[in-house]
Order: structure tokens, then sequence, then C-alpha cells
């Protein structure tokens, strides 16, 4: 049955690198026997600019009855004066809730050829192979109250509340496991259960959560000695688990492990497989336009979608070792461009990954 992608580019250089992915799906269509339909909408400032709203109600409707999603990135500088519920970060947190997204797996993987990249000695990061899973629709992002309010001696205050249920964490914990069952079955949960009472109910439910998956081996952490541990010996991880504002950041962290943010892909899933793919970055307004920006993080989130949502295993390889390719000929966009490879741009790049795909 065909499957019906939906492509929302968004905002600044998300334009530019869903444009290379959208070749590598239309490749896939063409000479590998994808059956699949490609439909475009808006989202983030470019729905604001359109619809009046980031995440407006077309967008809604196509992203519903779509079998899988690919976004580039949302945000700029621009939009920075809106009022917050129109800004363009909120239509992504509105379409994560929307579908209930709730498990983001974001890999952090050092390709070999990258090893200089990284920031971290070569030793410390080479084979490096970390699933974070962060819980994506709830906590700190979405609780309620939220606001700036004015105090009675006419200083201004800003509240969040970070909030998480027990069914919340049991779905993010069960889907975690499951991920870490498929590879090292070693989990390890990130918490601030030190500090915080809802990370105290973070800590109990995964534990109990984890007599179900005997086979895992579940470890606790808190979150700041996380991210220490993250830069020190990022290899002593298998599977981590962790809530919406810890896993933002984290992630980030564990990204630059590998060299590069224009290298990670992500995907959010459903309960039901459903999901979205989009790389971890932003619309880095700083370079967007210029053809700077490396595109193998969404072409890979393609490889994650193929794998996921639409039951492609051997078409996902297919893209990543079409990937693996052209790092391998010394293709660099300039972010992971280093003395001796050959710098090419955003459209050079997809190209060069198409041009591997039909070769291979
Ligand atoms: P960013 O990820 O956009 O950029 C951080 C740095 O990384 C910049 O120097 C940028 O040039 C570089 N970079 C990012 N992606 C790259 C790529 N593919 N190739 C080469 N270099 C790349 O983060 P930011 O600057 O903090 O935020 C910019 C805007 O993006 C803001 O409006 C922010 O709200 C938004 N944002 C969106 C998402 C998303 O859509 N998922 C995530 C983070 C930030």
């Amino acid at each position: 049955m065909t499957k019906k992608i939906l492509v929302l580019p968004g905002d600044g250089i998300g334009k530019e690198i869903v444009a290379e992915a959208v070749k590598v799906i239309n490749v896939l269509k063409a000479d590998f026997g994808l059956d699949a339909e490609v439909v475009e909408g808006v989202i983030g400032g470019a729905a604001y600019d359109a619809e009046g709203h980031p995440y407006p109600e077309v967008t809604q409707q196509q992203a519903r009855a779509a079998d899988a999603i690919l976004l580039g990135a949302v945000g700029g500088y621009e939009y920075d004066d809106l009022p917050r519920d129109l800004r363009p970060e909120r239509g992504l947190l509105g379409i994560r809730a929307d579908l209930e997204l709730f498990s983001n797996l974001r890999p952090a993987i050092l390709n070999a050829e990258l090893a200089d990249a990284s920031s971290l000695k070569p030793e410390v990061v080479a084979d490096l192979d970390i699933m974070i899973v962060r819980e994506l629709t709830g906590g700190i992002y979405f609780g309620e109250p939220r606001g700036i309010r004015n105090l009675e001696n006419g200083e201004r205050q800003g509240y969040n509340t970070l909030v998480y249920k027990e069914s919340e964490i049991d779905r993010i914990a069960h889907s975690a496991f499951q991920i870490a069952m498929k590879r090292d079955k070693r989990l390890c949960s990130v918490d601030k259960a030190n500090v915080l009472e809802v990370m105290e109910l973070w800590h109990e439910v995964v534990e109990r959560v984890g007599k179900e998956y005997p086979e895992v081996e579940l470890s606790h952490m808190y979150v700041d000695n996380a991210a220490m541990q993250l830069v020190k010996d990022p290899k002593q991880f298998d599977v981590m688990v962790t809530g919406n504002m810890f896993g933002d950041i984290l992630s980030d962290a564990a990204a630059m492990l590998t060299g590069s943010i224009g290298m990670l892909p992500s995907a959010s899933l459903d309960a039901n497989g459903k999901g979205m793919y989009e790389p971890i970055h932003g619309s880095a307004p700083d370079i967007a336009g210029q053809g700077l920006a490396n595109p193998l993080a969404t072409i890979m989130s393609v490889g994650m979608m193929l794998r996921y949502s639409l039951d492609q295993s051997e078409l996902a390889g297919k893209v990543d070792a079409a990937v693996e390719a052209v790092l391998k000929a010394g293709l660099r966009t300039q972010d992971i461009y280093v003395d001796g490879t050959s710098k090419v741009s955003t459209a050079e790049m997809g190209d060069a990954v198409v041009k591997a795909l039909l070769a291979a």
C-alpha cells in the first residue's frame, strides 16, 4: 500500500536540507521500488507567514493522515517578537503533542570517518553508539501553570512546572526497555531524584517497569553526573532514558561527541510506530540560504523513517551506506571539514548521496 510521507521543511536551513532529503526519497521511489507519496506542508515560521499559526489546521490534517513525517527545522530571529503561542517552536511542540509522539530516539553514533571531528580524544569516542530516549510530550515544556507574573513588590517572576504522571513515565520506560532489548540490553535512567519529587516518582516507576525486562541491566544516574560521564567516558552507555528537558540537553551534548550537530538524525514515535523524523539541530539562521548546511542528518532521518515507520530496513541500510560512502570519499560540508578533505555545498552533498545510492 502506498505510504504517505508528509514533508515539512520549516524555516532557515530547513528548506535547504529537506530538499536534499527529498532527492533521496525520489530516487528510492524511482529506482528502488519505494511505494510512497510525498506531500509538502508548512510548519513553524513558514506556517505563521502562510496561515497565521505555527501549526495550522491544514498541517494538522496532513499530519494526522500521514504514515510518516519528515521535518527540517523551525525558528528564526524574525519571529522572536511574536507572542509565545505563535512562535515557530510552538509548532514543533504542537505537532509532537497532537500526534502523541512521546518517544524521542536520538542516536549518537560516531562515524569512523569523522573521529577527528570530535573535540574529545579519538580513543574516548571511537565506535561510540549511544541511544538517548527522551520523553517528548510531557515535563516542564508542557507543565501548567506557566507564565510571567507580577509580584506585589512590582518585580516580575517567571515560572514553569515540571510534572510527570505515572502513565507518562510508564510508557516512555517501556519504550526505552524495548529499545534496550534490541541493543546491548543496558539501560541507564537519568533523573534528579535527590532534589525533585517528580523525579522520585520517575525513579520508582522506571524501577517497577524494569521488573518486566529482567534481561535488561538497569542503572540510575543523576543528570549532573550523567552530563559529566557523557563527556568523560561516553562508551559506558548503551541506552539512556530521561525526561524532556534533561534529554534535550544531554542529547545535544552527546551530539557534539560525534563531531557535528549536522550529522545526527532523530525519530519521534507514537505508540503505533507512526513517526516524525528530523535532524536534531535547529534552523541555523546564521548560515541559512548560503548552501553551507550539512544535509546528512536529514538524509539519515529518512533512513530512520524507512526503518521505524515504513518497514523498509533494507532501503534504510542502503541510505546509511550511501552516506558512509560519501564520507569515505572525503566529501565534507563546512561544519565537518578538515584539511585533506573536499569541501562541498549542501546541494553537492545531497547529489553525492544520490549518486552513491545509485552506484551501490
Ligand atoms: P541551531 O541548531 O540552529 O544552530 C547551532 C549551531 O550549529 C549554529 O552555529 C549553526 O550554524 C550550526 N548548525 C546547525 N545545524 C547545522 C547543519 N545542518 N549544518 C551545519 N551547521 C549547522 O541552534 P540555535 O542557533 O540555538 O537555534 C536557531 C533557531 O533554531 C532558533 O530559532 C531555535 O529556536 C531553533 N531550533 C529549532 C529546533 C528544531 O526545529 N528542532 C531545534 C533547536 C533550535
